[in-house]
């Protein structure tokens, strides 16, 4: 869904969330939390962005049925969004379904700004949860796919293609990662075990989107007992600063 809102989207960088609810019915009552997933330009001018959404419930559902011209009550951008240290060069993006919203957004950054072509693995349950591999290839960067039921792509759960990866043609200087949660625990073991920097989105739950009602907290992995939150503090995080749980 393209939001025509230049001034958000100017300042808005790769990672960064928006909330959102449709104005005028207060649908639902709560905002609800979206990455942005590109910035949408028209002669060579910022004119907005666009969100990436799976419908699950109430909310999805109502902007399912939005019209042209229709009105959003957005708050954004909010949230770090992900660090692009500088000097990388060999980068993997490893989205699980719908986790794929930011990192597009993420690979026309590196792509525009940094001249980073990264190897993006997309995973899924089956072939309708690979979203976005038509825009990827025609930036030019490579693909890989996999599906749980084989119907498209390699067989099989994405991290495991990740390892391979990482097997035959060598470490990547970082990996950003959006999707599931046992998804980034599983990318976050690979990433600790080979000793690469990586970076993890998570789509905690979360009411307000600006750290008052402390719903999305997310438990340090240096600190057990204290917390994080995902709203404020990430939703981007390095993978070896939050305890993931994945039960
Ligand atoms: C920082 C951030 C970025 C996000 N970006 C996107 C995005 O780009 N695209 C997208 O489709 N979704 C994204 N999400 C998830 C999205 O906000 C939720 O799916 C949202 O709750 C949907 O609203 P709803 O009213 O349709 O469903 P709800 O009524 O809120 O929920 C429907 C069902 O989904 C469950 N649910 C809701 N949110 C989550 C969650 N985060 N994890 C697990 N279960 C959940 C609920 O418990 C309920 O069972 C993001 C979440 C976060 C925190």
């Amino acid at each position: 869904m393209g939001l025509d809102f230049a001034e958000l989207a100017g300042i808005a960088s790769p990672g960064q969330f928006v909330m959102v609810r449709i104005a005028e019915q207060r649908i639902p009552l709560l905002r609800r939390p979206f990455s942005i997933h590109n910035s949408v330009t028209a002669h060579n001018e910022i004119r907005g962005f666009e969100i990436l959404y799976k419908v699950v419930g109430q909310g999805t559902r109502a902007m399912s049925g939005l019209k042209a011209g229709d009105v959003l009550d957005v708050l954004g951008p909010l949230g770090n969004g992900f660090a692009c240290p500088e000097g990388i060069r060999e980068v993997f993006l490893v989205a699980g379904g719908i986790g794929v919203a930011p990192l597009y957004y993420l690979a026309c950054f590196l792509d525009e700004h940094k001249a980073v072509s990264p190897h993006v693995f997309l995973g899924g349950r089956s072939a309708g949860d690979i979203l976005c591999h038509g825009s990827f290839e025609s930036m030019g960067v490579k693909v890989s796919i996999t599906t749980e039921d084989g119907s498209l792509g390699e067989k099989g759960v994405v991290t495991s293609l990740v390892e391979k990866a990482i097997q035959i043609n060598g470490k990547p200087d970082i990996i950003y990662a959006c999707g599931p949660t046992p998804m980034l625990k599983a990318i976050s073991d690979i990433a600790a075990s080979y000793d690469i920097g990586c970076q993890i989105s998570l789509e905690t739950v979360m009411a307000c989107g600006f750290g008052v009602c402390l719903g999305c907290a997310v438990e340090k992995a240096c600190s057990p007992g204290s917390y994080l939150h995902a709203c404020t503090d990430g939703p981007v995080f390095d993978s070896r600063a939050v305890m993931i749980d994945a039960s």
